[in-house]
């Protein structure tokens, strides 16, 4: 069964929230995908009550590695729970990028959330430079070897990975279905090395980035590709139910 987790990033309030939810719930219903969607801190409760006789998941898009303190304007794992959040976005390019966050912090975060029973979903991938300069694999085994550091096989059980190449994002460049699916296979290759087996098969690795109703059907039918992080695409109703049913009608 494919993953198909929504970023709605920095767009709807609460009210907007609401209104998008009555209006996916019917669309969804009957469709074979798992869905999730991460929302904006303000619109996860209300969220929650929305979808809850549903199969949506919430989650959100970032939170702080340690468990409170004076860090203003951060939020924490127990208050993402609280809040009914099942899950979490961590690493997303953007925050490496605008928020200078690097792999050893995007680590400790990965950890807490393990701890505090949050299934993190760490996103991975290279920009344009480096995929020129031939360094791709390079980066990704970096990025996965360093942000998952000291953690176990037990421990990554609820772990979800999303390649999501830099260049793709918000950019309208997809990734051809070959390349990602080369990626991809590269990272499982490196979640077996890293932590065996287990781990490898059953941690579902997405692709993110420009994700469109018109080409999720050829990605998702690669082999190495679980499911699809949707950014810009998730903030319509019609373009990502679109998605979310592709599996039930199309693969
Ligand atoms: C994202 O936000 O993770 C993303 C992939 O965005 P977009 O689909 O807009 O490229």
């Amino acid at each position: 069964m494919k993953l198909i987790v929504g970023n709605w990033k920095m767009y709807k309030t609460g009210e907007e929230a609401e209104a998008y939810l009555h209006a996916l719930l019917p669309l969804v219903a009957k469709a074979a995908s798992r869905i999730y969607l991460a929302v904006p801190f303000t619109a996860i409760s209300k969220a929650v009550s929305i979808v809850k006789d549903s199969k949506i998941v919430i989650g959100a898009q970032n939170m702080h590695d340690v468990s409170e303190g004076a860090f203003t304007g951060e939020i924490a794992a127990k208050m993402l729970v609280e809040a009914g959040a099942k899950f979490v976005i961590l690493g997303h390019s953007e925050r490496r990028r605008y928020f200078h966050e690097d792999n050893a912090f995007i680590n400790k975060k990965v950890k807490r959330a393990i701890e505090s029973q949050i299934q993190p979903l760490l996103c991975i991938g290279e920009t344009l430079e480096e995929r020129t300069a031939g360094k791709t694999e390079e980066i990704l085994k970096r990025q996965l070897t360093e942000c998952l550091a000291g953690l176990n096989a037990q421990q990554l059980a609820t772990l979800i990975v999303a390649y999501e190449p830099v260049w793709a994002i918000g950019t309208d460049q997809v990734a051809t279905p070959e390349t990602a699916q080369t990626a991809q296979a590269f990272c499982r290759k490196q979640l077996q090395e890293l932590f065996g087996e287990e781990v490898a098969k059953h941690t579902p690795i997405l692709y993110g980035g420009s994700v469109k109703p018109e080409n999720a059907k050829e990605l998702l039918s690669q082999h190495d590709i679980d499911g699809l992080l949707v950014g810009g695409a998730s903030l319509s109703v019609n373009a990502f139910s679109q998605i979310v049913n592709i599996e039930e009608t199309n693969l």
